[in-house]
């Protein structure tokens, strides 16, 4: 094996002190939010019913590009951060590539994942804000495990509506929850109105992202004092995961490398938009023409087979529409795994960027991930989260051909998460009854048939 260093730590004195909005060098900017009710760009003051208040202002903020970190939140960061580059090396040599593939490593915290980065910032904000209660939803668990412990640091009360077949699937990440203080419901529940409505309409449903949305958003509004906090998708999420991309950025300079292809799993786009963050604003400025790849399942194609349309972001409608790549808000996925990758739209910066042709995107089918995923696990060492394992069928993908065509790359991925809570899946690839459906253009045609119609009353 190559005699190359393993892993690269910055110091904790390197952590970066602001995070960097990749919308202040875009030249064309994001589609702004609509109200549904007037067409309208969405007000400061509409979105702080919702959301708390500075959060609103780092929504809307088009043109500062280096936020302050808050100092206790940078001090939460230091508990797990700076997170590791890691050389694939033993990857690599499994592969007989001539690649050097790194990979940053987000699971390395209880919640598994990168969504702690947001889900700290976003809780100090409210607690700044004097709130005694935070709401949410969560897929497949881990945004809502990292609000709970998030919320838990700075005494917060936190609800987590959670997708009804992930609460059942996952009773474990459900506990990790409750053990940090969070109530936790499953979604569509009785005690919203958006819940009842959902449950009347289609009886036995198992949720969706969009419904548990709706009752989070309802949620907030009923409660005297809290506010709705979202794990992806918003401008806000993305500045603040802008950190992996930060330190990945300073990680390979150490190392004095140049990325040739960076690559990363997109469900709402948080993560991608993170590790993606400087290297975007290098290409936007016309410093480096490094490719940047989104992959997601096939199962749930927003990029590479969505339309790029004004849509809504939730079930029942009552949150702002967003210009995004999109399968429609009424687009139910097959049961993928990968349930933190099946929301059915994509965040607008990074879908901006993908009609821009800055980013590219790909979808790959569930059983190559988990082939991806297994030959990681036993070469690299960590059980993937089915969602990372994406990135890592990408990049192995893009080092065998690579091998194949005697180029030599600098290749980087996101690692997002660690998949202890996700072994009901590895059993379905374990046992070969993997579901790889996927939707036909007749399936995608019923989704489009709901995105709403743009006419002004
Ligand atoms: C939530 C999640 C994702 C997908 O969310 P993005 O907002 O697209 O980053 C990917 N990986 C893991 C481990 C997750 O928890």
């Amino acid at each position: 094996m190559k005699n190359e260093p393993y892993k690269t730590y910055l110091d904790e004195s390197e952590l970066p002190q602001a995070w960097y909005n990749m919308r202040a060098d875009m030249k064309k900017k994001p589609a702004p939010l609509l109200n549904p009710a007037t067409l309208e760009p969405v007000t400061a003051a509409e979105l702080e019913r919702v959301f708390c208040k500075e959060c609103v202002r780092q929504e809307l903020d088009n043109d500062t590009a280096y936020i302050p970190i808050p100092e206790p939140v940078r001090e939460f960061y230091r508990m797990y951060r700076p997170s590791p580059l890691v050389r694939a090396l033993v990857l690599e040599n499994a592969l007989g590539t001539p690649d050097r593939i790194y990979y940053k490593f987000e699971g390395n915290n209880t919640s598994g994942s990168h969504k702690l980065n947001s889900a700290i910032a976003q809780a100090y904000y409210a607690k700044e804000q004097g709130l005694s209660d935070v709401t949410t939803e969560t897929g497949a668990g881990q945004w809502g495990t990292a609000l709970s412990m998030a919320s838990a640091f700075f005494g917060l009360k936190c609800h987590v509506y959670m997708v009804k077949c992930s609460y059942e699937q996952k009773p474990f990440r459900r506990e990790v929850m409750r053990t940090y203080g969070a109530e936790v419901t499953p979604s569509p529940s009785m005690s919203t109105e958006a819940g009842r409505r959902i449950n009347a309409e289609f009886p036995g449903t198992t949720g969706s992202l969009g419904c548990a949305i709706s009752e989070a958003v309802e949620a907030a509004l009923k409660l005297p004092n809290a506010r709705y906090l979202l794990g992806s998708v918003l401008n806000q999420v993305c500045l603040h995961q802008s950190v992996i991309g930060l330190e990945t950025a300073a990680a390979l300079e150490k190392l004095g490398e140049k990325p040739d292809v960076i690559i990363g799993c997109a469900g709402g786009g948080s993560n991608l938009s993170g590790l993606i963050a400087p290297f975007v604003g290098r290409k936007l400025r016309g410093e480096s023409d490094c490719r940047i790849v989104a992959v997601e399942p096939a199962s749930c194609p927003s990029l590479t087979r969505g339309r790029y349309a004004y849509d809504f972001c939730d079930t029942a409608k009552v949150c702002p529409l967003a210009k995004m790549y999109t399968l429609g808000s009424g687009f139910i996925p097959s049961a993928s795994h990968a349930g933190g990758l099946r929301y059915h739209g994509l965040s607008p910066v990074l879908s901006e960027l993908y009609d821009q042709k800055i980013i590219e995107a790909t979808s790959v089918g569930q059983t190559r991930v988990f082939e991806a995923a297994t030959l990681f696990a036993r070469t690299e060492g960590t059980l993937p989260a089915p969602e990372s394992a994406h990135a890592i069928r990408a990049a192995i993908d893009e080092a065998l051909r690579c091998k194949e065509s005697g180029k030599e790359e600098t290749i980087v991925f996101g690692l997002t998460g660690t998949g202890y809570f996700d072994l009901k899946a590895y059993a379905s690839y374990n046992d070969g009854t993997m579901d790889d459906t996927v939707p036909s253009d007749e399936d995608l045609e019923k989704g489009f048939a709901a995105l709403p119609k743009m006419e002004k009353a």
